[in-house]
């Protein structure tokens, strides 16, 4: 099947009639092909963008807010399609999909188009100047949103719901990798009545397509989730021509574990928060210290716990671990693993591709967790993004922040302990825009999400999201 962009309401070939192969990583087989959408094609797409602008941002908060419930019903009323369609772009269980992916999708539209109409922004009474003075907070005009593969439709809507409700009209890229769900988005959106030219979707490479909206000189902020590397490039193509930047990249998340944590509860969520989406979840807690006296405890029961997960094909019920996401991706992995024997770190349990009977060519993966000798191997301090877990033990509070800290990343940290004291003083501590204690990706769309460090600039989620998709001029008024 042929993706098409969604540009002005309608569905377009890409007009130099360039394709993407897509995969499916199931079965390792070409299934579509997908548009390698070039200048000309972003040009369209702004200017059906630039068109709608005027009507939209003066569509009344309640339009803006129906519209975008709407289009969060619509997602809820095709689960079943858009999970199948995700798992088979992506290799991830549908079971995942249908639970968490695209539910979470439709929440992001649900989400922003509620928090629109609490919106508020603030204003000072200069007080024995007779002046007041107050801020609008109005739309920047096009925007452009630029997501990865590992939540396609997830992280592609957390963007766009935002840019919408604020009033924009926007330009987006869903990953050349996964670019279904966003491609069937165009038809919901349609349905719900959106207007056309508000939202377009242009599917491509990232340096041909992706750069083109980067480049575009009337596409005024760029809000952007995928790797640390390509961020640093749109920052350094962006900053020049001033344009607002939310940078969303990679981590690599200590997960912290103390003694006297609920050590089930742990246990189990620690599976989740390693192996979760094959491990590609740039909130995966990759990195897990285990404090000296339960390490050895830890390390039998979890290696156990661990062995039982299936790997297997996306759409049986009983997998756990589905494909990973392409061949290179799988390649990857799987070059960490022979740096992790170079370096003489010890394989506990996994470290081999999986052959699923049926799918010889799928990308399989054992989830693989590998002690670590030191910290500062390479295999600790790289973004792996895959099924791959490292454990160390950790003797006091001080050593194992020290570590935790030591990387160049700082998107999220786990920590596992029932002393409040010790949760207060590392929570302040941690090097990290999300901690999470006791638990592991508990959401609430309201909150802040960030990382520090190599992990992004800028912050989504609730009125942050607002915020950055909208400018903030003052008006002063003297009476
Ligand atoms: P990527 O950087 O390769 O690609 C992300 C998107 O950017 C894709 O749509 C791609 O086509 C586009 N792109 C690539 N080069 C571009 C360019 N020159 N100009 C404009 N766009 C360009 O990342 P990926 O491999 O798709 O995703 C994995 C990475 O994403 C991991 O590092 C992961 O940690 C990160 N990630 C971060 C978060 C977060 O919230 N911080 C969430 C998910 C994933």
């Amino acid at each position: 099947m042929n993706i098409k962009n969604y540009i002005n309401g309608s569905f377009h070939n890409p007009l130099n009639n360039e394709w993407i192969n897509n995969f499916c990583p199931a079965n390792g087989e070409v299934y579509g092909k997908t548009p390698n959408s070039s200048k000309e094609d972003v040009e369209n797409a702004y200017i059906a963008a630039k068109s709608a602008f005027p009507i939209w941002s003066q569509t009344t908060l309640d339009e803006r807010s129906r519209i975008l419930i709407k289009i969060s019903e619509l997602l809820e009323a095709n689960l079943d399609r858009f999970a199948e369609a995700e798992s088979k772009d992506n290799g991830k269980p549908v079971s995942l999909a249908k639970s968490i992916n695209i539910p979470r999708a439709a929440s992001n539209f649900r989400f922003f188009g509620n928090a629109i109409t609490q919106f508020a922004s603030e204003s000072h009474e200069s007080v024995g100047q007779n002046a007041i003075n107050y801020t609008l907070r109005q739309p920047i005009g096009v925007v452009g949103c630029i997501s990865p593969w590992n939540l396609p439709l997830y992280l592609f809507t957390w963007k766009i719901a935002p840019a919408l409700a604020a009033g924009n009209c926007v330009v987006a890229k869903p990953s050349e990798i996964t670019p279904m769900t966003a491609y069937l988005l165009g038809e919901i959106c349609n349905e719900a009545g959106l207007p056309k030219g508000v939202l377009n979707i242009v599917h491509g490479w990232g340096t041909t397509t992706g750069q083109a909206i980067v480049e575009h000189p009337d596409i005024k902020a760029i809000s952007f989730t995928g790797g640390t590397v390509t961020g640093a490039h749109i920052a350094r193509t962006a900053a020049p021509m001033f344009k607002k930047l939310s940078l969303e990249l990679g981590g690599k998340n200590p997960n912290i574990i103390f003694a006297n944590c609920d050590y089930k509860d742990m246990l189990e969520t620690t599976v989740r928060s390693s192996f979760s989406n094959q491990g590609q979840i740039c909130l995966c807690g990759s990195r897990i210290f285990v404090e000296s006296t339960i390490y050895d405890k830890f390390k039998v029961d979890f290696v156990e716990k661990v062995k039982q997960l299936k790997v297997g094909h996306p759409s049986e019920h009983s997998t756990n671990i589905g494909a990973l996401v392409s061949k290179p991706h799988l390649e990857k992995i799987m070059g960490y693993v022979e740096i992790a024997k170079n370096e003489g770190n010890k394989i506990l349990c996994g470290g081999q591709k999986v052959t699923v009977k049926g799918f010889e060519n799928g990308y399989y993966f054992e989830p693989t967790v590998i002690e670590a000798k030191t910290n500062d191997c390479k295999l600790n301090q790289e973004e792996i993004f895959g099924p791959i877990v490292t454990l160390m033990s950790f003797e006091s509070e001080d050593e194992v922040l020290q570590m935790a800290n030591d990387v160049k990343y700082g998107l999220s940290a786990t920590l596992w302990t029932n002393d409040l004291k010790r949760t207060m003083r590392m929570s302040n501590q941690l090097q990290a825009g999300i901690v999470w204690v006791n638990t592991w990706m508990m959401r609430d769309l309201r909150t802040p999400f960030g990382g520090v460090k190599a992990s992004g600039v800028g912050r989504e989620g609730g009125f942050e999201a607002l915020r950055f998709f909208t400018e903030a001029k003052n008006v002063c008024i003297k009476y």
